[in-house]
């Protein structure tokens, strides 16, 4: 019989018969995976602490006839207690691995990925920062790190580098500044006249949001800085606010789809 070690973030668990888990993992070596937990549920199991959601393990798995590798032996590295008891740290976790699980592949390592992910569960369970700001900056780092960053580098039309404000094109992931936003034909422009939308040259309404000079340097230190420090900055309430919109929308748009986690999520009416 086979045996592989992982280190994993138990994404999912779904339970199977009296005392069985099925546990998603998020590897490193392996990408996504699914294990058999044999009677971990079991009050007497020792692997009980290593196989709830958000635990973060190494496992020792064999691989049997059946189809999912079972786990052998584990050893808890990180249980992310914080998010325990505090029912926004919990929801926020559930959506960020739900996303997780959602991107991921299986046999396709992703480091980055399970970085990002270990790095904003760790944030969110040490309670230092709002939740809301580790929310968006975790969501515009997963869409650079699933290669869908956006181009925050000047305006898409004229390269304009500094501007008292720019419009981000939610579907292209690019600037638009403020006069060329102004010399499109006006059918192409805002239909609500609010900034939220513009119509491009014979193409489809587009979502677009405002971005102050405020809000793009915290994006851009969001997605470029090193992973270990990509939370270790601060906005105002209004820019974060906008910031949380701005990020969620481009990231929604860019996966194509809803979370079920993130509903719950917005649905709670206390944030930070
Ligand atoms: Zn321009």
């Amino acid at each position: 019989m086979e045996r592989l070690t992982v280190k994993g973030l138990v994404l999912r668990e779904t339970p199977v018969g009296d005392n069985d888990k099925l546990l998603t993992l998020l590897t490193a070596e392996r990408g996504k995976m699914t294990v058999s937990g044999r009677g971990v549920r079991s009050l007497r199991s020792r692997h009980m602490a290593s196989t709830q959601q958000f635990c973060y393990a190494s496992y020792t798995l064999v691989k049997s006839k059946s189809i999912y590798p079972y786990i052998s032996d584990s050893e808890l590295i990180e249980s992310f207690f914080g998010l325990r008891g505090n029912i926004e740290r919990l929801a926020f976790a559930s959506y960020v691995c739900e996303v997780a699980d959602h991107v991921s592949v299986e046999e396709n390592g992703d480091v980055d990925l399970l970085r990002l992910v270990l790095n904003t569960l760790y944030a969110a369970s040490a309670g230092k920062k709002q939740i809301a700001l580790i929310k968006a900056a975790f969501e515009l780092r997963c869409a650079a790190v699933l290669g869908m960053c956006p181009d925050l580098s000047c305006c898409s039309v004229c390269g304009v580098k500094e501007a008292q404000l720019f419009y981000l094109d939610i579907f292209e992931g690019n600037l638009v500044c403020p006069d060329c936003m102004e010399r499109r034909p006006s059918a192409e422009k805002d239909a609500d006249g609010d900034g939220s939308s513009y119509q491009p040259r014979g193409g489809y309404q587009r979502p677009v949001s405002i971005v102050t000079p405020e809000i793009l340097n915290a994006m851009r230190y969001a997605i470029g800085s090193d992973i270990a420090k990509f939370l270790s900055f601060t906005l105002t309430d209004d820019a974060l606010i906008s910031f949380g919109d701005i990020a969620e929308r481009y990231l929604l748009h860019q996966l194509g789809c809803s979370f079920r986690t993130l509903e719950f999520y917005k649905s709670l009416s206390v944030h930070d």
